[in-house]
């Protein structure tokens, strides 16, 4: 069919020759025209959303180069091999470049060669920088990443703050600047930082309904954790985060041990053993990453099925974004946490201890407090979550509560009885000590201090060691009693104990359950439906695929995405018309690819 103007390529079609993908998702559409049209936008997707097509599109649509600004030197280079693999014009400026390389570079940019350009922020704030770009033609900024000015956020880079810099010097050149970080706070400073009052927002909804969010009560944190990854994910790619360098290889030796293919990650590493490690967990099937969350940013790994925290992050922002990692693929994916009472414990000593300003320890207990209400909720995960962000949701369906509601109790004499033990044994005792006296154990400790003498001695033989453990965390979780960091986890009352122990103050509490009982409906993701015929053509399929990445020096992904290869198994096409069909293969994956595929598919 004759097209009118067919020399100018609408975003329709960039979209299914360039990127192979049949139509817009979501927003997507809606921004692309605004920045085509030369207007800003302010871009606030869950991870997995689809962000990058927001600037790359109309990077191709617009005359000139689209210049983007990535935090993170490994992503930028996953993402220039991404464009280059479909054909796209691009190149990156940063400091893994030799002088030469750089200068070829900056000249292709002059000469307007590049459709896209990758820049570290420290870069493009330089002023040799910034002269080149005025000499050059320009599409557009992008700012990945954005919430990297909020100066309160975990990942600030100072060097973000200059990007006001863009708006003053290229004032007719649109800005769209792209972040997963929802909060209304880090959306205001993204704003006025990086002078968007103008910006159209484009604000999708944060939910991952893909994404099972379950947090447990932790009591052996290492075998619940290789028991959920037995029955939930064998030999599927995970990712376990761990607060301390150390609990990170040990758990990682461990799992190893048990059976699963386990690396470690954290930042006192050696490098090559650490990019080595980061590499295998990206390019290898089923490989669990167990990390520090300096194994964060830049993690673009579709496949990702599972994301586990044997220790409790610092906060919502910090646990979204983690999790988020896990299936932006979209198919089902799981969330799981341990948690218990040294982590409130521990999480709250940070603070304290910490040299901060008052500000800053104020502002990070109140984000500790959201996460705390979240993991003790008896509601629904994901609303909790949603409503941390601002939007509002129903019950999911998806979540440990949702799936298994928990029963609450009326828990006011119970802890009646724990802070009244706490004061009588005078405000010195952790809670495994205090749980032996309500429950009456005698033991050599307990004789030499007299306390069988108490009144509150055995007065709660009724409930079992866990119970009161739960309780012991809610009480010190809802500030109802605290830790007395000098005197090695010593448990005293607050000013909140009070109205509790006086009976004017009832407290309905959530009740552990028994066993974690999943959801009775186990959830299949795409490739356990296939049949035998397309799983032998599934392993053919990746086996070409890892030959292909290790030969290129690319990340499998970047040669075709999982979903790709299953819809090539399951679809099996014998010809280019049926390959063409199929979902990721733009023109020039067929041309480059479509010949091998049919001859291994042909098999
Ligand atoms: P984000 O940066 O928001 O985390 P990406 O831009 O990396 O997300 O996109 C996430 C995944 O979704 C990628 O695998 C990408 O290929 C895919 N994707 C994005 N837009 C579309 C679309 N319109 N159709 C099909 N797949 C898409
Ligand atoms: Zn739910």
């Amino acid at each position: 069919m004759a097209s009118l103007n067919a020399a100018a390529p609408d975003a329709l079609s960039v979209l299914r020759r360039t990127f192979g993908h049949a139509r817009f998702r979501g927003p997507q559409e809606e921004i692309v025209r605004q920045v085509t049209e030369g207007g800003d936008a302010l871009v606030l997707m869950p991870t997995g959303g689809g962000k990058s097509l927001c600037y790359q599109v109309p990077a191709l649509l617009r005359p000139g180069t689209g210049v983007v600004v990535s935090p993170l030197i490994a992503l930028m280079q996953d993402q220039v091999a991404a464009m280059a693999q479909l054909g796209v014009r691009v190149a990156a400026l940063n400091s893994s470049l030799d002088a030469g390389q750089a200068r070829a570079t900056e000249r292709a940019l002059v000469d307007g060669e590049l459709d896209l350009l990758y820049v570290a922020p420290e870069r493009l704030t330089t002023g040799r920088c910034l002269d080149l770009l005025g000499r050059s033609r320009l599409a557009l900024f992008a700012i990945d990443e954005a919430h990297c000015v909020s100066q309160w956020g975990h990942d600030f880079r100072p060097e973000y703050l200059q990007l006001s810099v863009l708006h003053e010097r290229f004032a007719g050149v649109p800005r769209v600047a792209l972040t997963a970080t929802a909060d209304p706070q880090t959306r205001a400073e993204i704003i006025s930082r990086l002078c968007l009052e103008d910006a159209r927002i484009f604000l999708s909804s944060f939910d991952r309904p893909n994404i099972r969010y379950t947090i447990v009560d932790k009591l052996e944190a290492r075998d619940q954790l290789l028991q959920f990854i037995r029955s939930e994910h064998p030999d599927e790619a995970g990712i376990v985060y761990c607060q301390s360098r150390r609990r990170v290889e040990e758990t990682a030796v461990w799992l190893r041990s048990k059976g699963v293919r386990a690396l470690a990650y954290h930042a006192g590493m050696d490098a090559a053993e650490r990019s080595g490690n980061q590499s295998r967990f990206r390019d290898e099937d089923g490989i669990v990453m167990v990390a520090t969350i300096a194994f964060g940013m830049g993690i673009d790994k579709p496949d990702v099925r599972f994301v586990a925290h044997l220790d409790l992050p610092r906060s919502i922002e910090g646990y979204y974004q983690e999790t988020g990692r896990a299936g932006r693929d979209g198919e089902p994916a799981d969330a799981w946490m341990a948690y218990g009472l040294t982590d409130v414990v521990q999480q709250r000593r940070f603070i304290d201890q910490s040299e901060a300003s008052e500000e800053f320890k104020r502002i990070s207990s109140a984000k500790l407090e959201a996460l705390l209400g979240l993991c003790e909720t008896a509601g629904c995960r994901r609303v909790r979550l949603l409503e941390y962000f601002g939007e509002g949701a129903a019950g999911c369906g998806n979540c440990d509560t949702c799936l298994n509601p928990p029963h609450t109790w009326d828990a006011t004499e119970a802890a009646q009885k724990a802070l009244s033990t706490i004061y009588r044994t005078g405000q010195r005792f952790g809670a495994g000590y205090l749980i032996d006296v309500l429950r009456g154990q005698t033991n050599e400790r307990v004789e030499r201090l007299g306390h069988q003498q108490l009144k509150v001695f055995g007065l709660g033989a009724d409930i079992d060691e866990r119970a009161w453990r739960a309780l012991f965390r809610q009480l010190v979780a809802l500030r109802l009693a605290e830790v007395d960091h000098e005197a090695y986890g010593a448990l005293r009352l607050t000013e909140e104990s009070r109205p509790v122990l006086k009976g004017e103050q009832r407290l309905h509490l959530r009740q552990v359950v028994d066993r974690e009982r999943r959801g009775t409906q186990k959830r299949s993701s795409a490739t356990t439906e296939l049949g035998p015929g397309a799983s032998a053509r599934l392993f053919r399929l990746k086996t070409w695929r890892l030959e292909q990445a290790r030969a290129q020096g690319v990340p499998a992904y970047v040669i075709l995405h999982d979903r790709t290869l299953v819809e090539l198994a399951q679809e099996c096409p014998q010809d280019s018309a049926g390959l063409a069909a199929i979902g990721g293969l733009g023109v020039r994956k067929l041309e480059r690819y479509g010949p091998m595929l049919l001859e291994l598919l042909a098999q």
